[in-house]
């Protein structure tokens, strides 16, 4: 029968986070509209926010590093080798897919072509970016020189010796939040590969991992409960902030293209793909995630909503840990679907309020640079804004006007963080299906579903 009771008692978690979103906006709203208050009561009113933000972050390092490590360790190079072409081939093509299908939309839509750029009020700012040096940087900000340093701090290439560009203005900003991801990621999978090869030696090591593993992820149990109040007051004290909400009108055409192309992605292209491939209902799995879509919806970081990332993958799809360990930490960095298709109708949409007319070369070089750019925008809020200039440079577009888009971008980065959580999820779904029987050799039964296994 219909189990209200076990239902509840299963989900109470995401039904109270619902519930706190609910809370939220109404309280929002309420402050708004009876309340006023000073700038620093405003800042008092997000501090519960802060903290959960302040706690998720905080276990970021140690759960990177220690599902990376094991996870790659665990898998002889062979496995780890064809699972992460499985997962690269995977991240590309879904991206392309949001890419081909945000130009699509945006050119039928034409959300810039009816209105005039006058109409909207424009700051003047001038931004050098140069689409070699980004890239340059991207590279080298996956060879850290000090491990320990790229744990708190981005290196700037400036330090480094290297020529000064406005470029590291940009990746600085992007990578901000104080960890060089891509930089622990590459030298987690080559600790990783080390450690798996060392044998009886190696042990030692990858238990001290995987021990840190658990613990991290006992303390991320810790931290969720705490996430309803958290998220509350996030969400309230965004609502009390958010000055300018003319704006949305005016934007509006350019908004409903980017969250219909996201809605696509997500209900029609990511589902069919899972389906296909794994033949299960791609709807179910969506649902298994709903924690971490919530989360990331709220916070706008696929970095921070990770541990949540991980527990509704581990917890409610039951995926394997060789896989996710491996699959989400990655996607949470590069593979950034709703962040590529934004870039793409972001970039077209300036043109068409400045009635450029962009070409079929022009047009591919978008694709290419926001698939790019998307990979180069670190999980943290607002990256994908920041790598977009890449996009406009790359086809001689003012990179001034993005000043009238980040007005709105705050909304829609929520929601291109969802679909990238999203993506990353389902991706770990279906290279797990391709890879089942490497992982029934590996452990010589067909329970893919059985607990990780040093
Ligand atoms: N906030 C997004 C993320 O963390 C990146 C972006 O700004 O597009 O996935």
């Amino acid at each position: 029968g219909w189990d209200l009771k076990g239902l509840l008692k299963r989900n109470w978690l995401l039904i109270a986070t619902i519930v706190s979103v609910l809370l939220g906006i109404g309280l929002g709203v309420l402050v708004r509209e009876y309340a006023s208050l000073s700038h620093l009561d405003k800042q008092y009113f997000g501090f519960p926010g802060d903290i959960l933000m302040r706690m998720l972050k905080l276990v970021i390092l140690p759960l990177i590093i220690s599902s990376m490590i094991t996870g790659v360790a665990a898998l002889d190079s062979d496995v780890s080798g064809k699972i992460g072409l499985r997962a690269v081939v995977y991240y590309l093509t879904t991206t392309i897919i949001a890419v081909i299908l945000g130009i699509a939309l945006v050119i039928t839509i034409k959300p810039g072509v009816s209105q005039k750029a006058e109409n909207i009020d424009r700051t003047e700012i001038t931004q050098n970016v140069n689409t070699v040096d980004t890239l340059l940087d991207l590279v080298r900000n996956m060879f850290p020189e000090n491990i320990v340093q790229a744990c708190f701090q981005q290196e700037k290439a400036q330090e480094n010796g290297c020529r000064p560009t406005e470029t590291q203005y940009f990746t600085f900003e992007s990578y901000s939040d104080g960890l060089n991801v891509l930089g622990l990621i590459v030298f987690c999978v080559a600790f990783g590969l080390v450690i798996g090869k060392m044998g009886e030696r190696g042990r030692i090591l990858l238990e001290f991992f995987d021990a840190l593993n658990e613990a991290t992820m006992r303390l991320v149990q810790i931290i969720m409960c705490y996430m309803p109040v958290g998220i509350l007051f996030l969400i309230a004290a965004k609502i009390i902030e958010v000055e300018d909400w003319e704006i949305f009108m005016k934007l509006g055409m350019y908004m409903v293209t980017v969250l219909s192309g996201l809605a696509i992605h997500s209900t029609v292209f990511l589902p069919l793909i899972y389906f296909v491939i794994v033949r299960k209902n791609p709807y179910t799995f969506a649902l298994g995630m709903a924690q971490a879509l919530v989360t990331a919806l709220m916070i706008s970081s696929s970095s921070a909503t990770l541990p949540v990332t991980f527990r509704c993958a581990e917890e409610n799809l039951r995926i394997d840990k060789r896989i996710t360990r491996f699959v989400l930490p990655v996607g949470a960095t590069i593979n950034m679907d709703g962040t590529a298709l934004y870039e793409a109708v972001a970039a077209i949409f300036i043109a068409q309020l400045n009635n450029y007319d962009l070409d079929v070369g022009q047009i591919v070089t978008i694709s290419v640079t926001a698939t790019v750019a998307s990979i180069g925008a670190a999980g943290v809020p607002n990256a994908g804004f920041v790598t977009m200039v890449i996009v406009l440079t790359a086809v001689g577009l003012p990179a001034n006007d993005v000043t009238l888009i980040i007005a709105v971008d705050w909304l829609l980065d929520r929601f291109r963080t969802m679909i990238n959580v999203l993506g990353d999820a389902y991706g770990a779904g279906i290279v797990q299906k391709l890879s089942r029987r490497e992982l029934e050799r590996m452990d010589g039964t067909s329970d893919v579903t059985n607990p990780f296994a040093l």
